[in-house]
């Protein structure tokens, strides 16, 4: 059995890094059609665990991040889309495993820890955030996934996922599957950075271009990005490295040889960045257009979408439980049967 699952926490809109680090994997693995189930899974509960406070952006980012999948084309006769709250199978899950996890396991988690810094919880982190990283292994092994496709972020969520399913099998006798991370090939789709070319792209740091943003939008937004500050004239001899326009060409423009002769040009002077932030907005309106028409299809029928979430739960309702069942089964905590 070959199964995948994955998701987003309905924080915002997706973007152009939650595109490149993980939606075009999974289109493509779901078109593949080497995966007998795929489960794609929009995160409400994980992002309450940082918005306890504002449940109204969290609905409606649901929806939003449904018309994303739908827009980018995941295809819901292939892929089980689903509502994790709605899912009560993954807290009983999670509750057990906290057993096998410790506090300061918790705490070393590398990319938890950045983002504690990032949202100021230092002093005051939720205990819900702190046990994400166990809820996420409840997410994953729900489902007897064994393919994870995600960004470079998620490298410590995944080893923590894997300790879990070794203690608990350890304890219990082999109940749990072990999944694997799946990692773009492509080393800049990893972890994209935002267009001020800092840190990855990411909505809580307001640095991104959204799939749904208008052409307008990003076109404003390419010509605001960052390049490099030492190319003043156009005959300036430029830099590539750390130019995050270049490294959305690496990322984006399926032809390596333009991106590899534009930059040898860059570098020798003479390429303006007007020239260079053009040709990426041509190659990005590429990619978005078709990605546009669809969300506003979609958009058109916002009953169809939550009957694809609403029937998309179900299904997965009815696995995680087969899994549940057979850890508290092997755990003995199964008096009933
Ligand atoms: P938040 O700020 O709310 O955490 P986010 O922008 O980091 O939002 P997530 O929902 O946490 O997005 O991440 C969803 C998926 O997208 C994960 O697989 C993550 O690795 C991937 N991802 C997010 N940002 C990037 C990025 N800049 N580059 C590559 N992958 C990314
Ligand atoms: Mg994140």
């Amino acid at each position: 059995m070959k199964t995948i699952l994955t998701g987003d926490r309905p924080t915002g809109k997706l973007h152009l890094g939650h595109y490149v680090g993980s939606l075009r994997e999974r289109v493509l693995l779901q078109n593949s059609g080497e995966f007998d189930k795929i489960f794609i899974m929009i995160a409400d509960a994980q992002a309450l665990t940082d918005h306890a406070d504002n449940p109204a952006k969290v609905r409606e980012s649901v929806y939003n991040v449904a018309l994303d999948y739908l827009a980018v084309g995941l295809d819901p006769t292939k892929s089980t889309l689903f509502i994790q709250s709605q899912v009560a199978e993954l807290f009983e899950l999670t509750a057990y495993y906290l057993n096998v996890v410790t506090v300061s396991r918790l705490e070393r988690n590398p990319t938890v820890k950045t983002e504690i810094a990032q949202k100021g919880f230092e002093t005051s982190i939720p205990a819900g955030f702190l046990c994400y990283p166990v809820s996420q292994a409840a997410d994953i092994t729900a489902f007897d996934a064994n393919i994870v496709p995600v960004g470079e972020d998620q490298i410590p969520m995944l080893e923590q996922t894997r300790e879990i399913v070794r203690k608990i099998n350890d304890i219990y006798g082999e109940v749990l599957v072990a999944p694997e991370i799946y990692l773009p090939k492509n080393q800049v789709c990893r972890r994209l950075p935002g267009i001020d070319g800092k840190a990855k792209m990411s909505k809580t740091l307001g640095n991104c271009i959204y799939l749904s943003d208008s052409s307008a939008t990003v076109a404003a937004k390419v010509k605001d990005m960052y390049t490099d500050p030492l190319h003043i004239k156009v005959s300036d001899p430029g830099h590539v490295e750390g130019n995050v326009v270049f490294t959305y060409l690496d990322a984006f423009c399926a032809d390596k040889k333009v991106v590899a002769d534009m930059k040898e040009h860059y570098q020798r002077g003479g390429l303006g960045d007007v020239k260079v932030k053009k040709f990426l907005l041509e190659v990005l309106e590429e990619i978005l257009t078709p990605i546009r028409q669809r969300r506003a299809e979609y958009g058109a029928h916002p009953d169809e979408v939550l009957k694809i979430l609403r029937e998309g739960t179900e299904k997965a309702r009815e696995k995680a439980s087969e899994v549940l069942a057979r850890l508290k089964g092997a755990m003995k905590i199964n008096y009933f049967d």
